[in-house]
């Protein structure tokens, strides 16, 4: 194979090229593969990190002698509140513990906007004309299924190394009150891996906005997922809203959906206490409280925040090795050729891989007919819709190190395939 930039070969190269890449798709096929780097969930070694759950909680009282097997306390178990308080940098009284999925509680978040309005709009957003959300790019497909279920409008921004590019957000919310909101995964985005700065938290805080209720949907999926030694901490969204004067902008979500088990865990909203006390409003009519049990056996679990740094310890060791091969694979069958740019994440579920425009979405159908399952290409933007078709999402903590090198080879044939074909098609219509 050839490490020059592929656009620099000769005719009869490209032609070589693209009779071996056939070859070795030819290959691929009648292996039979089944393989599945769609989506970000923990494998079956990661979960078994957390099996002492199941013989928890020990106790059926919380520290205060209630009883967890009841009713009521709507804001979750304080103890279990404090442990994550502190690793999200909240204040306790600011945190609500949930149920099982913080996407659950975006969507609340969403659907009380629309019927109730917020602590701060003027009506019900479903009151407006029409409701727009400015949308990062790529980013996590299930917020923008939401948004458009909801009815609501996306414009999409840019993600820069640094979060999302902060002058194309302002221009969107300064002048058109119809924007009432962005997207926003902080730390190790999906799928970008980029982690929003300090400085970017700040004037996505503090930026002038026509709407009076502009929310910042702060999805911390990832806030404590690193893969590296060094933990990149994510910006103080509560603090800085509060001090910029927007104590209301930011509604803070996190949970231990990759922590503890993706179907069992627990999710954690925080904001102003007048927003806590909204949301918790709004709950109030549909819940008499949450799983308490789970709460309990979640603090005993961990003991402490620190019982959770180690956990997230154990994680890495499982999947640093996935996210290595991923690199170590694309760099040796795609480097140097100037088809393809990845990252290589410090922490979070995915990887990003862009290359030649045009051919993502002939990737994804090439990879299917062996036997990969890849991401539709195009799930990263709103609708579905990559305008340059170049965008791939990978999603190696799932299947076992073995699967993900072979997955990573299929990927790269297939890319190396389409690319040439491309290529070679646009020489004959020159
Ligand atoms: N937000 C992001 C950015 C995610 O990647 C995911 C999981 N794929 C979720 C939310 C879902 O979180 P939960 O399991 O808490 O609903």
């Amino acid at each position: 194979h050839t490490h020059a930039p592929l656009a620099d070969l000769t005719d009869e190269a490209l032609a070589g090229l693209l009779a071996d890449q056939r070859a070795a798709y030819e290959e691929v096929a009648v292996r039979g593969l089944s393989l599945d780097v769609t989506r970000g969930k923990p494998s079956t070694a990661q979960l078994d990190l957390s099996d002492a759950l199941l013989t928890l909680p020990t106790s059926t009282r919380d520290r205060s002698g209630t009883d967890v097997r009841n009713y009521g306390g709507l804001q979750g178990l304080p103890e279990l509140r404090e442990i994550f308080a502190e690793l999200l940098g909240v204040d306790l009284a600011q945190l609500i513990a949930g149920n099982n999925s913080s996407l659950t509680m975006m969507r609340d978040c969403l659907v009380d906007l629309l019927l109730f309005g917020g602590v701060d709009s003027p009506r019900p957003w479903k009151d407006e004309e029409r409701v727009t959300f400015v949308c990062p790019v790529p980013g996590y497909d299930r917020h923008f299924a939401l948004l458009e279920e909801l009815g609501i409008d996306m414009v999409t921004v840019p993600m820069t190394e640094h979060g999302p590019d902060v002058d194309a957000v302002r221009a969107l919310v300064a002048d058109d009150p119809s924007v009432k909101g962005m997207w926003l995964v902080p730390t190790y985005a999906n799928p970008t891996g980029r982690t929003t700065s300090q400085e970017v938290a700040a004037e996505l805080t503090a930026m002038v906005t026509a709407a009076p209720d502009f929310k910042i949907f702060w999805d911390n999926a990832y806030a404590l997922h690193h893969l590296a030694e060094t933990q990149t901490k994510t910006a103080d969204v509560l603090s800085l809203a509060s001090a910029a004067g927007n104590p209301h902008r930011a509604i803070l979500f996190a949970s231990t959906s990759k922590i503890t088990y993706a179907g069992a865990g627990v999710a954690f909203l925080a904001s102003s206490q007048e927003q806590v006390a909204w949301y918790l409003a709004h709950l109030g009519k549909g819940s008499i409280g949450p799983d308490k049990v789970n709460h309990l056996r979640h603090a005993e679990f961990f003991g402490d925040a620190d019982g959770v740094r180690a956990h997230m310890r154990a994680h890495a060791e499982i999947i640093a090795p996935k996210f290595a091969a991923v690199d170590e694979v694309l760099s040796r069958r795609l480097g140097g050729q100037e088809i393809a740019t990845w990252n290589t994440p410090e922490g979070g579920y995915f990887v990003n891989l862009d290359i030649v425009p045009g051919t993502a979405s002939r990737v994804v159908a090439l990879a299917k007919e062996v036997g990969l399952a890849l991401t539709p290409a195009g799930a990263s933007f709103p609708y579905g819709e990559d305008p340059r078709d170049e965008n791939i999402r990978l999603a190696p903590t799932m299947p076992p190190l073995e699967e993900v090198r072979e997955a990573m080879d299929v990927v790269a044939t297939c890319v190396l395939l389409a690319t040439a074909e491309k290529l070679t098609e646009e020489r004959a219509t020159r």
